[in-house]
């Protein structure tokens, strides 16, 4: 009798900071079979007008941050978390709770034996993908390129790189990303080596499964 491998879905954690280029890695991926769910994504949706985190959010924040609809105003929002720290974990005991219950629906509604990669842009800053009563992400991959280069690809989807500078000091550095990293793609050449880079990735994530 042939033997038998029991399949069960596969989670990844997929991280960089600010221009490493994990979305375009993302795509990459989706390309070979993975199914991609951008938490980003997830975390302006839950907000959103209807979003599961939306009623909690307005009552923590009151009025300051409604738009003339009474529904976030998200440069509000954000306004008023920025160099805020409390006002930060206030919202983030909120919306990350909301976030990560879409992520176990999202993947649970997937099929049994998909390679899921959860594209986040805070992994090592933030419980997301990890806190979840299943489908928690077992495996991390982290893109990685220069900050000179990051800043240049930024500022050439419309940054400025004094604001791009401020986000890279804000977020994790490199070396606390490798330090949760099972593989780090490096970005640092064109799309060409990225394919490469990446298509070899993917038979290291088939021996993850
Ligand atoms: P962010 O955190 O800002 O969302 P990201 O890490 O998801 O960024 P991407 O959106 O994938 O990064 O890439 C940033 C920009 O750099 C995009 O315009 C993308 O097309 C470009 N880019 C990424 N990798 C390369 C590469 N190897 N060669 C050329 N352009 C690239």
């Amino acid at each position: 009798m042939a033997a038998t491998s029991v399949r069960a879905v596969l989670v990844i954690g997929l991280t960089g900071g600010i221009g490493s280029g994990k979305s375009t890695v993302a795509g990459l991926l989706a390309g070979h079979g993975a199914q991609v769910i951008d938490v980003d994504a997830v975390g302006r949706e839950v907000i959103a007008s209807g979003g599961r985190a939306e009623a909690a959010v307005l009552d923590a924040f009151g009025s300051s941050i409604a738009d003339a609809d009474g529904h976030i105003d998200r440069a509000s929002l954000a306004q008023a978390v920025f160099g805020n720290p409390e006002a930060l974990a206030r919202l983030t005991a909120i919306s990350h709770p909301a976030i990560n219950e879409v992520l176990v629906e999202r993947i649970d509604a997937l099929p049994v034996d998909s390679v899921v990669v959860l594209d986040m842009a805070i992994l090592v800053e933030s419980h997301l993908g990890k806190a979840m009563p299943r489908h928690a992400y077992t495996k991390v991959i982290v893109v990685e390129a220069p900050d000179e280069l990051r800043i240049a690809r930024a500022v050439a989807r419309g940054m400025q790189a004094d604001d791009v500078r401020r986000r890279i000091a804000s977020q994790a550095t490199d070396a606390e990303r490798r330090a949760v990293a099972d593989a780090v793609v490096r970005n640092d050449s064109d799309l060409t080596d990225l394919e490469a880079a990446v298509a070899s990735l993917w038979t290291t994530i088939e021996t993850w499964r």
